[in-house]
């Protein structure tokens, strides 16, 4: 389609995938990563992926990458926030500059991007799709920093949704758990835990990803993508389902 995307953490997971998928669709794409081994292996299997070295905790950081990636693209229509990474939380002494540290990825980044990509995006009649998580709406113990970062991209979303409309559509998703790693295999009761009966995969994603800048009538949403494992309601003892304190 020839659009000019702009996507963070790009090297691996669901980030890889949503670039593939813009490039597969006729797109050119512009990912910025820490993992510089895996980005320059990513990058060099197509010709319309850029790849830009940089943490997106930093604000000069991003400046240059938007710098580099309209250089490179000559134009941006969609701008996709998708790095973050787990931390500890409060039961493991997470710091205040750890806490910080995060938010700076995973929320504070998405809006500086939103900021440097913001005419563009007008003058392109652009998309912002950001991704969350289910963490934003529930919670392990000790999750303090991750939760909060995903709560505020909720929040950011429907705010950028009212400040940009009508030319932008911000949209945001929150996956479940979607299967990133090595592994294999999956327990029957993992299996089990999660009602569309698999674990997700960065496809599930990428899918939602490409539905949201397709259309024009969704925008300030978050759609939940977690094989509806937000939705099942579980009481000790109903249904074989057990709780065992310690
Ligand atoms: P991943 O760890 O597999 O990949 C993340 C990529 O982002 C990596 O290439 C990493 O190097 C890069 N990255 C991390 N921090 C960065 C930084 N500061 N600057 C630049 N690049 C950075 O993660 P994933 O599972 O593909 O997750 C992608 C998004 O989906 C994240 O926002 C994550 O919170 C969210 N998510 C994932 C799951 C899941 O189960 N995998 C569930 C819910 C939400």
């Amino acid at each position: 389609m020839n659009r000019g995307v702009v996507v963070t953490g790009g090297a691996r997971g669901i980030g890889k995938q949503i670039c593939s998928d813009f490039i597969n669709a006729g797109d050119q794409v512009c990912f910025i990563d820490t993992d510089e081994q895996k980005s320059l292996d990513f990058a060099n299997e197509y010709p319309g992926l850029f790849y830009y070295h940089g943490d997106v905790a930093d604000p000069a950081v991003l400046k240059s990458f938007i710098e580099f990636a309209m250089e490179k693209l000559k134009r941006i229509d969609i701008l996709v926030n998708n790095a973050c990474r787990g931390n500890k939380g409060i039961l493991s002494g997470l710091t205040y500059e750890e806490f910080d540290y995060t938010l700076s990825i995973g929320l504070k980044a998405p809006f500086e991007l939103s900021r440097l990509c913001k005419n563009e995006l007008i003058k392109n009649r652009g998309r912002i799709i950001n991704i969350a998580s289910s963490r934003a709406f529930q919670s392990e113990p000790d999750t303090e920093a991750y939760a909060s970062a995903k709560g505020g991209i909720v929040a950011l979303t429907h705010a950028l949704a009212i400040s940009l409309g009508p030319e932008v559509l911000v949209n945001c998703i929150a996956p479940g758990w979607i299967h990133v790693t090595e592994q294999q295999e999956f327990s029957r009761e993992d299996m089990a835990a999660i009602p569309a009966g698999k674990v997700g995969t960065p496809e599930d994603i990428s899918k939602m990803v490409t539905f949201l800048c397709d259309q024009d009538f969704i925008t300030g949403e978050t759609i939940t993508v977690d094989g509806g494992m937000n939705k099942r309601m579980i009481y000790h003892g109903d249904w074989n389902w057990q709780f065992k304190p310690d």
